[in-house]
């Protein structure tokens, strides 16, 4: 019997991230109670959850696998509901607490499982061609991605620099021109899986513990100079946020649906024997350092859903560890840049603005093709009730404007090496 004191939709939306208290130095585990933090660090201590959730990060809980997610799960729910006054005593304010990375990233792989996605980035690339390469609906495409440059939402986006094409022809190197966000949804690996041992479909998503937001912040002209022969580089390698808070996979099971129908058939090792498509409803809101000066809320870029992606992670998940690489606790898979087929449902500004020809509006007498010092983005998703923790960043100046500004370095909440 809920006793009203948290909702059923904060029951229903659980979700774990780490943080440290105001003045505090340790890092503790906690569960998102709407606007506040159930502790669980105390409630650990006090042996009222199970002991992995004292530590300072979510390894050790996401490596001890589904029994114990369960557990902890049916634990903290059943304190909230049934055993309020207890819960309450560990219930912090989100104000003044500090997120931080929730787990340590292990490996990084970028997808590219969007068909519209797929379509509209080959219209632009290849506009007399077929703009899905031949492989595509054979498998689901992906790159290994740079893991250590994964950072916690909140924390701020260096600009980054790099080699480009210059128009006249010449090479250069400086401040990306083309600076990109790409909206995308992550799967966090809990359990490993055994080195040479492909995990088949209907096993795989026994290794997923839970769905954070992405966004894969993209330099499209260090990417468009560098990715022949081998692919995505430094275009990508910068920075990747994630958001704070990490929504158990069981979380949604309310939302799962099929996926499209997939022509031609998979092979058998590809097959889908379960619906792991998710209906989750995906937002980016923008706010450049004008309309932040002038008190402006962030504006809607775009709304799209999560439900049509051609590829399931399961299928990904599959497709992974199908030559037998291992899936390793921490590992972050993410789905590559989600997008729809009309206006206002592109999940990066290169489609929204077909490659920077088109300009779009922002409050004021702005425009956006590609990103400015400043600008904040902010991806928001939700699956039924249950809502995804927001991944957020801002993009510094350039390196030179820092320089001339007399900082070293962007004031940032990146975990220390
Ligand atoms: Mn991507």
């Amino acid at each position: 019997m809920n006793t009203g004191e948290v909702s059923d939709q904060e029951v229903a939306g659980l979700a774990y991230g780490v943080f440290t208290l105001p003045g505090g130095h340790r890092r503790r585990i906690g569960v998102r109670l709407g606007t506040r933090i159930l502790d669980l660090a105390t409630l650990a201590d006090a042996g009222q959850v199970p002991e992995q959730l004292a530590a300072p990060s979510l390894d050790a809980f996401m490596a001890a696998g589904p029994a114990v997610w369960n557990e902890a799960r049916r634990t903290v729910t059943h304190l909230v509901v049934d055993r309020w006054p207890v819960a309450k005593s560990a219930v912090v304010d989100t104000d003044g607490v500090t997120m931080h990375l929730p787990f340590t990233v292990a490996g990084y792989v970028d997808f590219y499982s969007s068909l519209h996605h797929a379509v509209n980035v080959g219209r632009i690339f290849r506009p007399d061609a077929d703009p899905l390469p031949p492989n595509w609906r054979h498998l689901p495409a992906g790159y290994h991605g740079r893991a250590s440059s994964v950072v916690v939402s909140g924390t701020e986006i260096p600009w980054p620099s790099g080699q480009r094409l210059d128009e006249g022809g010449g090479v250069s190197f400086g401040p990306s021109r083309r600076l990109d966000f790409e909206l995308e949804v992550g799967f966090v690996i809990g359990t490993c899986s055994t080195f040479g041992e492909p995990v088949p479909i209907d096993q795989v998503m026994d290794h997923v513990f839970g769905v954070v937001l992405v966004n894969d912040w993209s330099a499209r002209d260090i990417q468009a100079w560098e990715y022949q022969p081998l692919g995505p580089f430094l275009g990508k390698s910068f920075a990747t946020t994630i958001s704070a808070w990490v929504v158990p996979l069981d979380a949604f099971g309310a939302v799962r649906v099929p996926g499209p129908a997939q022509t031609p058939q998979p092979l058998p090792y590809l097959r889908r024997h379960h619906p792991w498509g998710l209906d989750l409803d995906l937002t980016v809101k923008l706010r450049s350092a004008q309309m932040r000066a002038r008190g402006l809320d962030p504006v809607t870029i775009c709304r799209v859903g999560f439900a049509e992606q051609y590829w399931t992670v399961a299928q990904q998940l599959a497709h992974l560890t199908s030559n037998g690489a291992p899936l390793r606790t921490g590992d972050l898979v993410a789905s590559g840049t989600v997008s729809g087929p009309g206006p206002g449902q592109m999940g990066s500004l290169l489609e929204a603005t077909r490659g920077g020809v088109e300009p779009l509006p922002l409050p004021g007498d702005e425009t956006r093709t590609f990103l400015q010092p400043g600008d904040e983005v902010i991806l928001e998703g939700q699956g039924g009730t249950v809502r995804l923790g927001e991944a957020r960043g801002t993009v510094t100046s350039t390196p030179a404007a820092r320089r001339r500004a007399g900082r070293h370095g962007p004031r940032s909440r990146r975990s220390s090496c």
